[in-house]
């Protein structure tokens, strides 16, 4: 392990040195009413670390569910733009849940492919993303399926593994080693690399996953568009969208320009979904997707088959959201097995 320690008290002296620098620390913190998300914070004493799932991912943080992309107005024949800026001031998230650091990885690919999108990496190249083991797993997680875990380091600049009185911090990336180095006397020596197996074997514990690994149902999805499964499956979903709410991977979302006046108003973009009927509504009348099984396939097919094609990835780290949210029952690992299971059924067959 490539790493340091820190104890309790530095963690809460390095944060404090990141706010009397103007740095704005976000930490998962409960709300009064009990109620976890991650939320700006000022003191360590304010922060839950690896011990619970955040309401919402850190999506939000990139893409927030709605943000002015230029304001625009009349000025005499033309129209004039006002751009908003793309650079952000320095930002820590500490205690980001390993799946919610996987999700704002996975979403770098989509954000940076045909398109840039500046405002995304604005905030990801002014932001350091410090993990913490979890280990509040439950029934409706599958992040070993999706390539991650407890102490999974994709999307972390850091990850704070718990010891006795710390943590262990493994050094992911160089920009995770730069806040090392600008707060040196806030860290401890290596650790004991024996201590660190204990505890990643600790949090890992000898559960078994709810999913299998998902190869065989991304060859199963990519063979099967039309099945008589979708029609089936999708019958409790109402298309209320709260699964893709939640996600810390679903980024649909649609541009509307907001008049203030007659001379003027802001082009935004706001949270959409594929699960909402009027997502692919054509001016016509014709919608693409008519039904709510054509809408609950896009979002499977586009996590476990579509983006895995073009990106060779998943667009989904097992975090369980979807399932919790979902007003009618949905379980996407129980969605996941029944496919395996007729995947397993072709490929006996064949
Ligand atoms: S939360 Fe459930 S009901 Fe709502 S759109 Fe998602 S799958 Fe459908
Ligand atoms: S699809 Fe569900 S389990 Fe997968 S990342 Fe999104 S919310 Fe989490």
């Amino acid at each position: 392990m490539n790493g340091r320690t820190i104890t309790h008290a530095q963690l809460a002296a390095l944060v404090a040195d990141l706010v009397a620098a103007g740095t704005a620390v976000t930490a998962p913190a409960r709300a009064a009413d009990g109620r976890l998300d991650y939320r700006p914070v000022t003191r360590l004493e304010d922060a839950v670390l690896g011990d619970g799932l955040p309401r919402l991912s850190l999506k939000a943080l990139f893409l927030p569910p709605t943000e002015p992309l230029f304001a625009f107005r009349l000025s005499g024949s033309d129209v004039a733009i006002d751009s908003v800026p793309t650079s952000f001031p320095p930002h820590v998230v500490l205690g980001a849940v390993p799946c919610d650091a996987a999700g704002v990885q996975a979403l770098d690919k989509v954000m940076g492919w045909d398109y840039r999108d500046e405002l995304w990496f604005g905030r990801r190249e002014a932001t350091t993303i410090v993990s913490v083991g979890c280990s509040s797993r439950d029934e409706t997680c599958f992040c070993g399926a999706t390539g991650g875990g407890p102490t999974a380091t994709r999307g972390a600049d850091l990850l704070l593994v718990p010891l006795e009185g710390g943590f262990a911090v493994e050094i992911v990336t160089s920009k995770g080693e730069a806040l090392v180095t600008a707060h040196e006397e806030r860290f401890g020596p290596a650790p004991n690399e024996a201590d660190v197996a204990r505890s990643r074997a600790a949090l890992a514990g000898s559960r078994v996953e709810p999913v299998a690994p998902l190869a065989p149902v991304t060859t199963w999805l990519a063979e099967h568009f039309e099945d008589p499964l979708w029609a089936d499956v999708a019958l409790r979903c109402h298309g209320c969208g709260a699964c893709a709410s939640v996600c810390p991977t679903c980024h649909c979302f649609d541009i509307v320009d907001e008049p203030e006046g007659v001379t003027h108003g802001t082009r935004r973009r706001n949270w959409d979904t594929c699960q909402a009927g009027r997502f692919t509504l054509h001016a016509s009348g014709h919608n693409p997707r008519a039904d709510q099984h054509a809408r609950f396939r896009q979002r499977l097919m586009h996590k476990f088959s579509i983006y895995p094609a073009r990106f060779g990835e998943l667009l989904c780290t097992g975090c369980g959201r979807c399932s919790r949210a979902c007003p009618g029952g949905m379980d996407l690992p129980e969605v996941l097995r029944t496919i395996a299971e007729r995947a397993a059924t072709a490929g006996g067959a064949a």
